[in-house]
């Protein structure tokens, strides 16, 4: 089953009726090792020969055309976790590319070593028609000038470009076609390194904002349909609100999209800079999104505490951005909005007077000297980290839904997080009932689902929303989607 007979780590699978298993081989239960190192010219030429003998072999065995995939890299280092990115984004178009020609991939193999990530398919078909599959990947993939996609058969042998009547390829870093730069040595290895380099970092920037953007959209379209919810749009009812319903919300989720991606590309743009820097320049995009929501939804406020949070938090998450990988340390995370919008969010209270108090919240601060998400922002989010994310997670080892887990996060956070929206409309004493009901109602043995259509009858009466919770209850959702998604789940395709 191994192609390499060195001591490399390989993977490898087989059987054309089983492609599910190995695409989860390959995608779902890949393992990597770190390797990051200079290799010599001898390690070169002994990965080159096993190349060639195993190809040979698998040929002979199977009798079918061959993909031999590999990265074009220049340099002494080979392999590190960028390229194996790289080299699992190609693996993932070709895999896709094949599907859709009906070319059937009968067996796999893969090694991850300090010469490089390397894959051996077998794929049943006519050469020319999957070199010409291969040509288009490498031609026409935003990083596929990297992609070296050699294509073989028993017949023919090695299928070149000039089989197909198509011109060499372009250099990497001029882009003139043929091998004149290389044989010529035209650009230095630093060239084409840096080069390399910028090519897989703007390709993955550009990815990962979608996939970001794309959860951030995701986490809203959660926190509306999350059934029943007290007093707030949901499945079931508009709450205690006679302007909006749940269209509203889907109009304005789905033009909120650019700006969760503009969101995080301030805060990749800005990461070398002070946070504060990033949460100020965050700020005319968030100024516009709130007058897209404005026009979408006819002047309704559906996600107005939304914009500024969560647009924050996909900033902050920005700032932390490693084209190397699609992981995420949640309280790195949170830190990061804290630093962001200490200064600024705590200066901008310090401003309102009684006079220029325009907002609800800033009434409020004026009043009881109640901070709101600004003040719950500047602390790094405590409620979604101690109580939002602890709560989704009982509820899911408890065997809940999403969906019904989000329940249980909203009534926990209404027992305990101060809701600017709550005392809008029912003053302190409203709050405080909310919290002290939802507290007794937890307490008592009736189900969460139960409990919050009770409330949910309760606060429709009282006219009372907690859309302070509301938010915080989408950030959960955002965070738990970033914690358990990977980039393969939600990529969007240049
Ligand atoms: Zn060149």
């Amino acid at each position: 089953m191994y192609w390499l007979s060195t001591k490399q780590l390989v993977f490898s699978s087989r059987g054309g009726r089983n492609v599910k298993e190995s695409q989860n081989l390959f995608y779902g239960r890949r393992r990597c090792v770190t390797i990051d190192r200079e290799i010599t010219l001898k390690e070169v030429l002994i990965a080159r020969e096993a190349r060639a003998q195993s190809q040979r072999e698998l040929m002979r065995r199977l009798g079918t055309a061959l993909i031999s995939f590999s990265l074009n890299i220049a340099g002494p280092i080979k392999n590190n976790a960028l390229l194996r990115r790289a080299f699992l984004e190609g693996l993932k178009r070709l895999d896709e590319a094949l599907t859709a020609a009906g070319l059937e991939t009968v067996e796999r193999h893969q090694t991850d070593s300090p010469t490089g990530c390397e894959a051996l398919w077998a794929v049943r078909g006519d050469g020319r028609q999957i070199k010409r599959l291969c040509v288009g990947l490498e031609d026409r993939h935003p990083i596929g000038r990297i992609f070296d996609m050699d294509v073989l058969d028993p017949v023919h042998e090695k299928w070149n470009r000039a089989d197909l009547m198509l011109p060499p390829r372009g250099c990497l870093v001029c882009g003139c076609k043929g091998k004149n730069c290389a044989s010529r040595r035209l650009h230095s290895v630093a060239e084409i390194q840096q080069v390399t380099t910028n090519l897989l970092r703007n390709f993955f920037a550009e990815q990962d904002r979608c996939s970001l953007a794309d959860l951030a959209s995701r986490s809203l379209l959660y926190e509306v349909c999350t059934t029943p919810k007290p007093g707030l749009v949901d499945c079931r009812n508009n709450g205690s609100h006679c302007d909006m319903n749940l269209f509203t919300f889907l109009d304005s989720t789905c033009a909120l999209l650019p700006y969760f991606r503009r969101a995080v590309s301030v805060g990749q743009e800005t990461a070398s800079l002070p946070p504060e820097e990033t949460f100020l320049q965050l700020r005319p995009d968030g100024v516009g999104a709130e007058r897209t929501m404005l026009q979408v939804t006819g002047g309704v406020n559906t996600h107005k505490g939304a914009i500024f949070s969560l647009g924050t938090v996909c900033a902050a998450v920005g700032r932390l951005w490693n084209p190397a990988s699609f992981k995420w340390n949640i309280s790195e995370i949170l830190r990061e909005c804290a630093a962001m919008t200490r200064r600024a969010a705590l200066a901008e209270l310090d401003t309102i007077s009684p006079d220029t108090a325009s907002t609800a919240g800033n009434r409020l601060y004026i009043k009881y000297g109640i901070r709101g998400i600004r003040g719950e922002l500047a602390a790094g989010l405590p409620a979604v980290e101690q109580i939002g994310l602890p709560a989704l997670n009982q509820a899911l080892t408890d065997g809940a839904s999403l969906d019904e887990a989000g329940v249980s996060v909203l009534l926990a956070l209404m027992t305990s997080v101060t809701d600017t929206n709550l005392i809008a409309r029912g003053g302190m004493e409203g709050w405080q009932w909310v919290v002290r009901r939802t507290r007794d109602l937890l307490l008592s043995d009736i189900p969460p689902d139960q409990a919050a259509s009770v409330l949910d009858t309760e606060l429709i009466q009282r006219n009372l929303s907690p859309g302070g919770c509301a938010d915080l209850l989408a950030i959960t959702y955002f965070l738990y989607f970033l914690q358990h998604t990977s980039p393969c789940q939600v990529e969007c395709v240049s």
